[in-house]
């Protein structure tokens, strides 16, 4: 199924559904339709409600199979947005597949959908359902995604094995992952010339005060680490990073009357989310009290979330890899926010697998390896299989 495969993730990369602001969601969610529909499914489209009226939002499910045991294979269909228009053309060069999205996530997606039609090909019976889910606005968050078809019950607990989704995880398995919370803080202050300062506020010095507290805070969350595995050069300590952008004054000889900084936390999978961004909040709501003026948007936020390497799903997933590949499965804690955090939290066992790897997604010369793209495609087939044995087969 080589050339089908690829010809279908070609189709998929030239659909330029850029988030933000997430555009041509519907002719993509149209050709992954009609795909399942030539093979004879009934995909479900559902719009989702709310966000950008603009830029309507789409998700698509559908179920394969019959019987009560449920396996998701779930992908998102945004991409980052192009470096430039090239990268919406999508060529293939010494067994690279190249263009924006292909690894993160259309060749995937392609991988996922063309398991399912080998399965069909092969004529093989499966005890239960393999649940194709395709969902937009991965890239922002997920509220109008996943987040969505958790909320409104469009997915559920009851009778799920579990769920696997096509990141490119560079040839491990992702079991956990890290959650973030981004803050723009800005500190007002009264700008006036230098030599009027007693008249003025000086936002910066505020800033310097605040942010004392917040070093504080950073030495005792980074003395944390986690149990997770985690990719070499990445660090097992929990995350408090300041400054990533600081924007501060007019001039020299005036005293600023703004001091606008961020502040990023990454909490590790044994951290309590709650608990973790109330700390942050608490220091600032305790300045604000003592008369700073101090105003905060959040950039993003999700939670972390881990499972174990053990399990039913994990025991498929790492015995069809060895299959595929002749090489163990090793898991990591994927480094970056990842949608498994939305199953984890309603207790499904989730794990991203894909081709590609993330040093390749978002950049400009984004590729997947074609040969990689094949083997998760055997992957997730022998995964389901495995998974939803009626005891004839595997
Ligand atoms: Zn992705």
């Amino acid at each position: 199924m080589r050339d089908e495969i690829l010809s279908f993730t070609h189709d998929l990369v030239a659909i330029p559904t850029e988030n933000p602001p997430g555009s041509h969601y519907r002719p993509c969610v149209e050709l992954i339709s009609k795909k399942l529909v030539a093979m004879g499914l009934r995909p479900r489209l559902i719009r989702v409600h709310g966000g950008d009226k603009l830029h309507p939002r789409f998700c698509l499910m559908v179920p394969y199979g019959k019987g009560k045991k449920k396996l998701y294979f779930h992908g998102h269909y945004d991409v980052v947005p192009g470096w430039n228009s090239e990268q919406f053309k999508p060529r293939i060069r010494q067994g690279r597949f190249y263009g924006r999205g292909a690894a993160d996530m259309k060749a995937g997606l392609a991988a996922m959908v063309y398991a399912i039609r080998a399965l069909q090909l092969a004529d093989v019976r499966i005890d239960g359902q393999i649940c194709l889910v395709f969902v937009p606005d991965e890239e922002t968050g997920g509220a109008f995604g996943t987040r969505y078809l958790f909320d409104k019950g469009y997915i559920g607990k009851d009778d799920c094995v579990g769920m696997l989704m096509p990141e490119p995880t560079g040839g491990v398995a992702w079991n956990a992952c890290r959650g973030a919370i981004s803050l723009s803080v800005s500190v007002k202050g009264k700008p006036v010339h230098v030599v009027l300062q007693k008249e003025g506020i000086n936002a910066f010095e505020q800033m310097v005060v605040l942010s004392n507290a917040l070093v504080k805070l950073k030495e005792s969350v980074e003395k944390r680490t986690t149990r997770y595995s985690v990719a070499l050069g990445e660090s097992k300590n929990s995350i408090l990073m300041l400054g990533g952008i600081c924007r501060c004054g007019t001039n020299f000889n005036v005293v600023p009357g703004t001091c606008t900084f961020t502040i990023e936390r990454r909490i590790n999978p044994e951290e309590n989310f709650a608990n973790e961004k109330k700390r942050l909040m608490d220091i600032l709501a305790k300045f604000r009290k003592g008369g700073m003026k101090i105003s905060v948007e959040i950039l993003q936020e999700g939670e972390p979330g881990g499972v174990s390497s053990s399990g039913d799903l994990a025991d498929a997933l790492g015995w069809s890899v060895r299959q595929t590949t002749n090489r163990p499965l090793r898991f990591k804690m994927c480094p970056g926010l990842l949608e498994i955090r939305y199953y984890l939290r309603n207790g499904i066992p989730a794990y991203a697998y894909g081709p590609g790897s993330i040093r390749r997604a978002h950049h400009p010369q984004e590729y997947v390896e074609v040969d990689r793209v094949l083997q998760c495609t055997t992957v997730y087939s022998l995964t389901a299989l495995r998974m939803l044995s009626t005891g004839e087969h595997v």
